[in-house]
């Protein structure tokens, strides 16, 4: 590698190239700073939702190193829109995600954005920290199936109630009153499943082009009357991941983003993390 070459992937990961040009001025971060800082110490006082891994057992037996986890924590500080000062806390706040609960619903999908939170393409540390944060329901991944599958969604909403994450994957039928996706023995249509599990969330989150805006569900003639989340969930925090699968490094950074700050992202028009 080329001594320029090398320099510029030096800079790539140093405190200076994660600066981030804001203008929200230094009162804003500094506010901001100790709003996480507590944030972190309360979530520290948690025990683990997820007894499963230990974080840093993990990076070990993937090979990484200390000086990694710290790259890719100045990384993610960046991409999260937060000055370099923040990486320490982004570093703990990964750490941590074990005590944030997250659920996660398939409507009219193909299971895609699943498979890309699975990715096996190499130890990363964005896959480690999918292994570590606290999947209390997922439909696919899950063990338990059919009743018990019910049961544990069931006991999940009611334990986390007001503080879990939703994750919706695929768009929600309308047509024939919701006729065309139900799901369960009581054949809950998705719009229904879908409310049920909004209302105990703290926000929702609606991963890939189909639960975002309807996808290919949605394509003309759009048989079935497919929209998207916020077409159907009101009154709730929702944030927009699109893509087709949506990227998993984007569902990390704001499961990341909840985790240390306790609120979403900034948001555009389109409801998508800025
Ligand atoms: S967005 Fe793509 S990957 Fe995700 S459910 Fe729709 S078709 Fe599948």
């Amino acid at each position: 590698m080329s001594i320029d070459k090398e320099e510029s992937v030096k800079k790539l990961f140093t405190a200076e190239s994660a600066k981030v040009d804001t203008n929200k001025g230094d009162t804003f971060y500094d506010d901001l700073y100790l709003q996480c800082q507590k944030r972190i110490e309360d979530l520290r006082k948690l025990e683990p939702l997820n007894n499963r891994m230990d974080f840093t057992q993990s990076i070990e037996d993937q090979g990484l190193e200390r000086r990694d986890f710290l790259k890719w924590a100045s990384a993610t500080t960046a991409m999260l829109m937060l000055p370099a000062s923040f990486t320490p806390l982004v570093a703990e706040a990964a750490v941590l995600m074990n005590r944030v609960p997250v659920v996660w619903v398939e409507l009219s999908d193909c299971a895609g954005n699943s498979e890309a939170l699975l990715r096996s393409d190499g130890p990363q540390i964005d896959e480690i920290i999918l292994d570590i944060i606290s999947l209390e329901f997922h439909e696919t991944l899950q063990a338990a199936s059919g009743h018990q599958a019910e049961k544990q969604m069931d006991e999940a909403m009611e334990h986390f109630h007001g503080k879990y994450l939703l994750f919706v994957e695929g768009a929600i039928p309308l047509g024939m009153n919701g006729q065309y996706g139900t799901i369960g023995a009581k054949a809950e249509t998705f719009v229904d499943h879908l409310h049920r599990a909004a209302e105990g969330a703290a926000a929702v989150v609606a991963v890939g082009s189909c639960a975002t805006f309807g996808g290919i569900p949605a394509a003309a003639p759009n048989p079935t009357d497919a929209v998207g989340v916020m077409d159907v969930v009101k009154g709730k925090p929702i944030i927009n991941i699109p893509a087709c699968p949506a990227n998993p490094s984007n569902m990390v950074g704001v499961i990341l983003h909840f985790v240390l700050t306790g609120s979403i992202p900034e948001l555009d028009s389109l409801l998508r993390p800025k």
